[in-house]
């Protein structure tokens, strides 16, 4: 079944929404693009004439309950951007069934924070997986988690899942819900949709050449997909921190540059890839070095493999700044995830959003840009550049692996 397909006239709908929003120290949001990336879907559902049960987590409340985390606090916004006079709540999503039976058409019921359940995750809490109890423990928890994915099936008529960002996780509200309803009456939501849709496009319909930027902080959080990009591009662009695990798996002098020492020789194998693989590999020559990690730093230009003691590489130099755009230039596929420097300091800005205006100006001329992961989607928000990029995709973990080539567990629950 497909969203559009549905008439949700008379029904209640439970819909896995991702409104893990940013909020300040007095509870209001602060960026609300996830809460608007979800109205198309569940405004469809009241449009048709159906009931919403919302359900999210936010945070990582690991299990407990933490109302710092809580989903009450965004109640009105969400009914604001519903535009309905007023969303109901239910303090403990696993008591929620006489809330939900009593819910009428037209109406909005929005569930307390998923993950204040330990059964959500399906992780056993306070024992350690070394614990020779673990397993049992583990099992014992996995039978928990699918009591507690029906009891939520239980409260709605039809599943919607929409929460691409926690699409790669099997959890109870994202995965295992979907056993408890037939083909007719589980679907994506329009968002998951267009994700999904513009992750096929990048891989199914290749045009080349295609370029991949990695940036961030590490090389082992993003080893896999750079691996895997390895079988697929034809230029592979890598910088901000991990640039130095691979300046010093060559002897550089890196000063107080972020390095991860025990990955050095994953960057060499990094490397030995991509020749084998035919994939021009480019990292950036020179640094804007820091004094300190601040903003306010005193700044130094120097080749990246030459940093003197108590300086720290936190962004791209000139150089590297003209070699990334010409490497850009041209490009016909491109994807991006994570920023070439610091970006959070104005001062340490320059070389990310040098990189996002060539891919911004290579989309000018006619690539297909997949922007993905919050650092990258917040530097092209920064910097202004959001409509002149192809695709922004809500999801950081989720995209990457839909790119190796992973399904996700939450498209697979819905279409098997
Ligand atoms: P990630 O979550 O791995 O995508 O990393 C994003 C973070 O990497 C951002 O918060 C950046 O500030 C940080 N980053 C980028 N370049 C550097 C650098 N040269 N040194 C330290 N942190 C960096």
């Amino acid at each position: 079944m497909t969203i559009n397909e549905m008439n949700f006239a008379g029904k209640k709908a439970i819909v896995r929404v991702d409104f893990n929003v940013p909020l300040n120290e007095n509870g209001q949001i602060t960026d609300d693009t996830r809460i608007r990336g979800a109205v198309p879907t569940l405004k469809k559902v009241l449009a048709d004439g159906g009931a919403l049960i919302i359900m999210s987590h936010m945070g990582k409340p690991k299990g407990k309950v933490n109302p710092k985390m809580s989903l009450g606090q965004i109640k009105d916004a969400v009914a604001a951007a519903l535009g309905v006079s007023e969303v109901k709540f239910a303090p403990d999503c696993a008591k929620a069934d006489e809330q939900a039976a009593a819910l009428k058409m037209g109406e909005v019921l929005l569930l307390e924070n998923l993950r204040f359940y330990p059964e959500e995750e399906g992780k056993p809490v306070g024992i350690d997986k070394a614990d020779p109890a673990y397993d049992e423990a583990k099992k014992e928890m996995k039978g928990r988690q699918k009591d507690f994915a029906k009891k939520l099936a239980s409260y709605a008529d039809c599943y919607i899942m929409d929460a691409f960002g926690t699409a790669h996780r099997k959890h109870a509200s994202t995965a295992v819900i979907a056993d408890s309803f037939d083909a007719d009456h589980k679907m994506l939501g329009y968002l998951m949709e267009k994700e999904v849709a513009a992750v096929d496009n990048v891989l199914s319909n290749i045009k080349r050449p295609f370029v991949a930027i990695m940036g961030g902080s590490k090389v082992s959080t993003k080893i896999g997909i750079i691996e895997n990009l390895l079988g697929k591009v034809d230029r592979l662009i890598l910088c901000g921190g991990m640039t130095y695990t691979f300046m010093k798996a060559h002897g550089g002098e890196i000063g107080n540059s972020i390095v991860e020492e025990d990955k050095l020789d994953v960057a060499l194998s990094v490397e030995e890839l991509a020749k084998k693989n035919g994939v021009e590999l480019v990292l950036g020559t020179d640094s804007v070095c820091g004094d300190s990690f601040s903003n306010d730093a005193k700044q130094l230009v120097c080749p990246s493999n030459a940093i003197p003691a108590g300086w720290e590489g936190l962004d791209i130099g000139p150089d590297t700044r003209e070699a990334f755009r010409n490497a850009i230039k041209g490009a016909k596929t491109i994807l991006w995830n994570g920023p070439a420097g610091v970006f959070e300091f104005d001062n340490f800005a320059a070389g990310s959003r040098v990189v996002g205006e060539a891919v911004a100006e290579a989309t000018e001329e006619g690539a297909f840009s997949l922007i993905g992961g919050g650092d990258s989607v917040a530097c092209v928000n920064k910097f202004g550049l959001a409509d002149r990029v192809s695709y922004i995709s809500t999801g950081g973990g989720a995209l990457l692996e839909a790119i190796e080539g992973k399904v996700l567990p939450g498209v697979a629950a819905i279409r098997g």
